[in-house]
């Protein structure tokens, strides 16, 4: 047991000392039988979110509407959320109330699938109403209750299952995946923030799984581009007979977890025009750096394949555009076209990398002042001398000194 769970217990014994009840909850539990690696403990209580705060020298009222306190306790936090169920749902969003509950069962019946609806006390004992066990050892993912009213609650739980399916490699239960068919166009009206999200976790997990499941579940619209902005069909653009988006997921599956690489995968296999690709990024409200760093890569994509280019080109692109972009879009190309020497490319990036003279106008071995006192006069004349060094340095890397950086601009 690690500190992090070995703190996460002492929050459920400092609960338990003062007489309430408290369980770890939901995915912790799940992930633990799995033995995967757990990232947060959640903690249902009996105890009211005051009476968390008062027994906690260090809290966080994180989500008191909704009974959730956050506890400080040595290097981990931990959310503790007072047994509740949800009130009334408000446009299969989140709940507009919550009613807090003395009972355990009443809360783990409100949990979306039955791997997530598991409690386990200091005791070891797992509290399991809706065998979560079972479809774990059987890898199902299966609503608690009646899967359309729950989805219909919170359309948000189809793209979760989907997500939970794709990281455990898991089925969808009979029903479950009927009633995702039958609600999917509720996922029009979930925050595309919290759409984003999901997708995120699908696309650094397995991508081909998790775009076949959205395919099948005709839920894929809501996720790429809602309608009718763009039509999902590609036609076959790379000619091998493959739709395009199975080529997508097969493709990211190869490449490392890193979200902008696999954005440049995905939408290069599609081969969508820039256009759709700004609709797309935005749509999904992606941040600017997320944006600007995937739209670098695809960028450096378009300059066509790297074993083609010159020295100086590499040294330029590199300055262009970065080190990360050009990385990006070599290991892009590898594994696109050339996967057999993909750890070369790796290599040629990197050695490439470490010789590059200047990555910006701050490498350059002569700064303004330099200039100033070279007789260049201020104003946008030093800005062209500039950018004239650059580009001499660009073409013979060894030439980045002081002495013939000052000779040049005498020369200029
Ligand atoms: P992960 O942390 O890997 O995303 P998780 O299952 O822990 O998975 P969280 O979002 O951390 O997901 O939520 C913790 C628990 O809260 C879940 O296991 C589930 O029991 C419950 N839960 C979360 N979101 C929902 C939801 N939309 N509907 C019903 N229950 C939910
Ligand atoms: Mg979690």
């Amino acid at each position: 047991m690690d500190s992090f769970e070995r703190e996460a217990w002492k929050v459920v014994e400092t609960l338990e000392s003062a007489g309430y009840e408290a369980y770890l909850v939901g995915g912790c539990v799940r992930d633990r039988h799995l033995q995967r690696p757990v990232y947060d403990y959640d903690i249902t209580t009996s105890a009211l979110p005051d009476e968390v705060i008062a027994l906690f020298p260090q809290t966080v009222p994180t989500g008191i509407k909704h009974g959730t306190v956050t506890v400080l306790m040595g290097e981990g936090q931990y959310e503790v959320t007072t047994f509740r169920t949800d009130g009334e749902y408000e446009d299969g969003r989140r709940p507009a109330s919550v009613i807090f509950v003395r009972s355990l069962t009443e809360d783990l019946a409100r949990r979306d699938f039955t791997i997530n609806a598991m409690a386990l006390s200091r005791d070891g004992r797992l509290h399991d109403p809706f065998s979560g066990l079972r479809d774990l050892q059987d890898g199902v993912i299966c609503a608690v209750g009646d899967p359309l009213k729950r989805f219909e609650e919170d359309a948000l739980r189809i793209l979760r299952g989907i997500r939970f399916a794709t990281q455990l490699k898991f089925t969808i239960e009979e029903k479950t995946f009927s009633a995702i068919l039958y609600e999917a166009q509720e996922l029009g009206k979930i925050a595309r923030e919290r759409v984003r999200e999901e997708w995120h976790k699908m696309l650094l997990s397995t991508p081909s799984v998790a775009l076949d499941l959205l395919r099948r579940t005709e839920t894929l619209r809501y996720v790429i581009s809602r309608p009718p902005s763009f039509d999902l069909q590609v036609n076959d653009p790379w000619g091998r007979g493959v739709d395009p988006w199975q080529l997508a997921g097969e493709w990211a599956d190869q490449a490392p977890a890193d979200l902008p690489l696999r954005y440049g995968i995905v939408l290069t296999a599609l081969c969508l025009e820039e256009a759709r690709i700004d609709k797309v990024l935005s749509d999904l409200k992606l941040s600017g750096a997320l944006k600007s760093d995937i739209r670098r890569t695809l960028r450096v994509v378009k300059l066509g394949n790297p074993a083609d280019w010159r020295d100086t080109f590499w040294r330029q692109t590199f300055y262009q555009h970065g080190q990360d972009a050009v990385r990006r879009a070599c290991l892009l190309y590898a594994i696109l076209h050339d996967p057999e020497h993909r750890a070369e490319w790796e290599t040629e990036v990197a050695t490439r990398a470490a010789r590059q003279p200047i990555w910006s106008l701050q490498d350059l071995a002569v700064n303004g002042q330099d200039l100033l006192a070279a007789g260049i006069p201020e104003g946008p004349e030093i800005g062209r001398v500039n950018q004239r060094l650059v580009q001499w340095v660009l073409q013979n890397p060894e030439a980045n000194t002081r002495e013939d950086l000052l000779q040049k601009v005498q020369e200029l």
